[in-house]
């Protein structure tokens, strides 16, 4: 049987993760080693890998991650153009993924420079 990602063991409730926000599609928790004050992964229940195995499939699933990361982020007072927000998806090696499950963070409450490192 394949290993269960991290990410899967938290969708089971496996590893302890501060749950933010969960629907049918999607959960979203606390990041574990914040980069800003606020620093939420939002995560679909489906195994996708990352955005590069994702297909024509996922294409509500997509979209559905996108609008509940703005939701929650405007939920929590990050919608004003003052304020702002910024959403990540790394993918692969070079693009700084370190768990190969399709997660996208938010991050804000805090100016974020621009390029990344
Ligand atoms: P990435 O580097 O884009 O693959 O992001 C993986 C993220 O998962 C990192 O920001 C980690 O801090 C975060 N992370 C790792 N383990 C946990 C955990 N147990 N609970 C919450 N976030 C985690």
């Amino acid at each position: 049987m394949v290993e269960k990602t991290l990410f899967e063991k938290i969708i089971d409730r496996e590893i302890p993760a501060e749950i933010v926000y969960e629907d049918d599609l999607c959960l979203a928790f606390n990041d574990i080693s914040p980069q800003a004050p606020c620093h939420i992964l939002i995560i679909p229940k489906k195994p996708v890998s990352r955005l590069a195995e994702s297909t024509d499939k996922d294409k509500e699933l997509l979209g559905h991650l996108l609008l509940r990361a703005k939701e929650i982020a405007d939920n929590l007072g990050f919608s004003d153009e003052d304020q702002g927000f910024r959403i990540v998806i790394n993918n692969g090696k070079n693009g700084g993924e370190t768990v190969p499950h399709l997660h996208v963070h938010i991050l804000a409450g805090r100016p974020l420079l621009w390029p990344p490192g």
